[in-house]
C-alpha cells in the first residue's frame, strides 16, 4: 500500500482524483503527459500559513518570507507569490531574472549560493538586491571589488554554520562541519570584522541554513540560540546586525512524516527570538520544500505493465528526466491511479520510466489495480520537481498548469522535440 500524505488542494472525489474542481483525467486528456499540476488554493494556503504567524495583530510585519525559489521558479508561481508579498531568495543570476520577470522586486531579493560569479554580482548589484548572503572571504573579497568598480555599496550577511545535525538526508543537509554551506561557527567573527573593513560592503544581517526536509523544531532552536549568540558577540565587538534570516529547510509529509505546521514552526521560532530579547531584529524565513512540495503532483500515463521473473514493472511516460528525487535520494512519493479500477487485479509493481538506466524508477513495490492507458499521479512533486528536471535522453520536459477552483492555466508548454536541439550546431 502507498501511504498517502494529508493534501489541500487535491482529493479524491468520485473515484476520481482531482486538482481543486478538476479531474486529472480531463487535464491529461487536454494537456497530454507528463503534466506537472499545481493547486493555486494549495500554493496560497501555504504562504498564508507563514503570514499567520509573520503578521502583528496590528498588519505590520515581525518576519518576511523569502521564497527560496529553486524549489520551483514557474514564472507563474513566483507571480503568485510576488502578489502575496513574498520576497525572494535566489542563487543565480538566472533566478534573479526570473523574479523581475515574474513582477517581483529586486529590493525583496537576497542571493544565496557559495560560487557567485562576478557577472552574477554585478546583475544584483545592478538590480539592487536586498542583501548577498555570503559564504567565505574570497567571495567577500570579490563583491567587495566587484561593487567598488561600480561605485556602490553592497548590502551584506555572512551565513554561518552552525555546525548543528538537522536530521535529514545527507545530500540535504548544509550546517554541518563537513558540508560546503556557511563560514564555520568559530571564524564568523573575525570574518565579520574584516567586512566591516570593507568600504563597498555594508553588514545589514546574518544567516544560516541547516538543511531541507526537516521534520523537527529542535535543530532550529539550536541553531537560533548558536545565532543569537553570535549577534550579542558581534555588537560587544561594535557590529551592529538589523535582519536575522533563518533560512528554509522545513519538511513536508511525502508519506507518514509528521512536521510541525507552518504557522506553529514560525510562531515558536519567532517567539523564541522574542524571548531572548532580539525581537527588534527583522526576521526572514526562506522556505521552499514547505511553499510549494504539497502544492504539485506530477500526472503521467502507463505505457505498459511488463510481468517480470521477480518483480511487475508498470511502466510510465513520465521518467527520472521529469521527476529526478527517486534516483537522486531514493525520495518516496505517493502514487495514486487517478481512476480507480473495480474489475483489475492489484499487483505489486515498481513504476519506471522509459529512461535506460537502471536508476529510473519513480516509485518500488507499490500495490496497484491499473491497466496501460490509465493516469498515475505521482503526489508531493511541486518542490524540486520541475526544476531538477532534464532532458536526458532528448526528452522535451513536462508540461505545467496550475488549477485555480474549476479553471486550468497552462503555465509551461510542453517542450518541443525541434527545441532541443536548436542550438546546437553542425561542423562546418
Ligand atoms: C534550498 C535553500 C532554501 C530552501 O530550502 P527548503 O528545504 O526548500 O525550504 C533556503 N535557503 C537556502 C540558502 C537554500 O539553499
Amino acid at each position: 500500500m502507498s501511504l498517502i500524505p494529508v493534501l489541500n488542494g487535491f482529493s479524491e472525489k468520485n473515484h476520481t482524483w482531482c486538482a481543486e474542481e478538476v479531474p486529472l483525467d480531463q487535464i491529461a486528456k487536454q494537456f497530454g503527459t507528463p503534466t506537472y499540476v499545481y493547486s493555486k488554493k494549495a500554493l496560497s494556503d501555504a504562504f498564508n500559513a507563514y503570514e499567520a504567524a509573520c503578521k502583528k495583530p496590528n498588519g505590520e510585519h515581525r518576519a518576511r518570507v523569502h521564497y527560496a525559489m529553486k524549489a520551483n521558479s514557474n514564472l507563474a508561481i513566483l507571480n503568485l507569490f510576488a502578489r502575496l508579498g513574498a520576497g525572494f531568495d535566489i542563487v543565480s543570476a538566472g533566478e534573479l531574472a526570473r523574479v523581475l520577470a515574474a513582477g517581483g522586486s529586486a529590493n525583496q531579493v537576497v542571493f544565496s549560493g557559495v560560487g557567485k560569479s562576478k557577472q552574477e554580482m554585478i546583475a544584483a548589484l545592478k538590480a539592487g538586491v536586498k542583501c548577498f548572503n555570503l559564504e567565505s572571504i574570497p567571495e567577500l573579497t570579490r563583491l567587495n571589488e566587484v561593487a567598488s568598480e561600480l561605485g556602490v555599496v553592497a548590502p551584506i550577511s555572512l551565513r554561518v554554520n552552525p555546525d548543528v545535525d538537522p536530521k535529514t538526508h545527507p545530500y540535504i543537509s548544509t550546517g554541518l562541519k563537513g558540508n560546503k554551506f556557511g563560514i564555520a561557527y568559530d571564524d564568523v567573527l573575525k570574518t565579520y570584522q574584516e567586512a566591516a573593513k570593507m568600504s563597498s560592503c555594508k553588514i545589514v544581517g546574518i544567516d544560516c541554513h541547516i538543511g531541507s526536509q526537516i521534520t523537527e523544531i529542535s535543530p532550529y532552536l539550536d541553531a537560533l540560540d548558536r545565532v543569537l549568540d553570535l549577534i550579542k558577540a558581534l555588537d560587544s565587538a561594535g557590529i551592529k546586525i538589523h535582519h536575522l534570516d533563518i533560512g528554509g529547510g522545513l519538511g513536508i509529509s511525502y508519506t507518514d512524516e509528521t512536521p510541525p505546521a507552518i504557522t506553529d514552526f514560525a510562531n515558536t521560532l519567532l517567539n523564541h527570538i522574542e524571548q531572548k530579547g532580539y525581537g527588534h531584529l527583522e526576521v526572514l524565513f526562506e522556505p521552499g520544500r514547505s511553499l510549494v512540495g504539497n502544492a504539485g503532483l506530477l500526472l503521467t500515463s502507463i505505457e505498459y505493465l511488463k510481468p517480470g521473473e521477480t518483480k511487475n514493472f508498470c511502466i510510465v511516460d513520465a521518467a527520472m528526466n521529469d521527476l529526478m528525487r527517486p534516483a537522486m535520494y531514493e525520495a518516496y512519493h505517493a502514487i495514486v491511479p487517478v481512476k480507480t479500477n473495480t474489475n483489475t487485479e492489484t499487483l505489486t509493481y515498481d513504476i519506471v520510466g522509459p529512461i535506460c538506466e537502471s536508476g529510473d524508477w519513480l516509485g518500488r513495490d507499490r500495490a496497484l489495480a491499473v491497466k496501460p492507458g490509465d493516469q498515475l499521479a505521482i503526489l508531493s512533486a511541486g518542490a524540486y520537481g520541475f526544476t531538477m528536471s532534464s532532458n536526458y535522453n532528448t526528452r522535451g520536459r513536462a508540461a505545467e498548469v496550475m488549477v485555480d477552483g474549476s479553471q486550468v492555466h497552462l503555465i509551461r508548454e510542453r517542450e518541443t522535440i525541434e527545441s532541443l536541439f536548436a542550438n546546437e550546431r553542425l561542423l562546418p
